[in-house]
């Protein structure tokens, strides 16, 4: 299965990743994850995209396109995998055609920007790659991560004028992937406004398991 889930940011695309990945045995691929891990490590990569994302921006698309190629060619993919927040642009879509993917289903996890807003506001992450939300997924312990104890924090960009920003960015330059992805006859459509759990099964339905 060569998954990828499109909808705006905090759609729950990192949330219903984390479960379709363990449920279907292919890894996740969040590029956003990626450059975060980046910018912690101080690589080049991480100081050059650390702008970009502190400002709401996307990252320029050779960047995400050289990510892409290269996390794409190892080994874990080869069964499958599911792309998290990539592509973003009709650029980054034509470039993993181009490298010969053949995409099975791109899942849109559809949400109202008012909800988008709430919903990030409240969102709680650990540098593991999980994600928590203070009302709709708590951890166990307030402020610490269930998988592996560390505290959570709050991205930069979940900031109030930062995600206003990335909605602008996302209805201006991700959304066209809608059309670009339906022409294909790959876009499957998930209402995104209900519970964790209702989104999972309505995405289980989606995908046949
Ligand atoms: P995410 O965790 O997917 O919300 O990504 C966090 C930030 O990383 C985004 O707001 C962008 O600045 C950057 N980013 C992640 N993925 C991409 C992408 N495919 N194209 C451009 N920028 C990206």
């Amino acid at each position: 299965m060569k998954l990828i889930l499109l909808g705006a940011p905090g759609a729950g695309k990192g949330t219903q990743a984390e479960i379709i990945c363990e449920k279907l045995n292919i890894p996740t691929i969040s590029t956003g994850a990626i450059l975060r891990q980046a910018m912690k490590d101080g690589t080049e990569m991480g100081l050059k995209a650390k702008a970009f994302i502190e400002a709401g921006d996307l990252v320029p698309d050779e960047v995400i396109i050289g990510i892409v190629n290269e996390r794409l060619a190892a080994d874990d993919c080869k069964n499958g995998f599911i792309l998290d927040g990539v592509p973003r642009t009709i650029a980054q879509a034509e470039a993993i055609d181009a490298m010969g993917i053949k995409i099975d289903m791109a899942l849109n996890i559809v949400v109202k920007d008012e909800t988008i807003i709430e919903r990030v506001s409240g969102r709680r992450v650990c540098s593991c790659g999980a994600s928590y939300h203070i009302k709709y997924k708590p951890s166990e312990v307030e402020g610490v991560c269930d998988k592996c104890g560390q505290p959570l924090t709050i991205r930069k960009d979940d900031e109030p004028q930062t995600v206003l920003d990335r909605l602008t960015t996302y209805h201006k330059l991700t959304q066209p992937l809608e059309d670009y992805y339906r022409a294909k006859g790959l876009l499957v459509e998930i209402d995104g406004e209900q519970s964790v759990e209702k989104t999972t099964e309505l995405v289980l339905k989606a995908l046949g398991v």
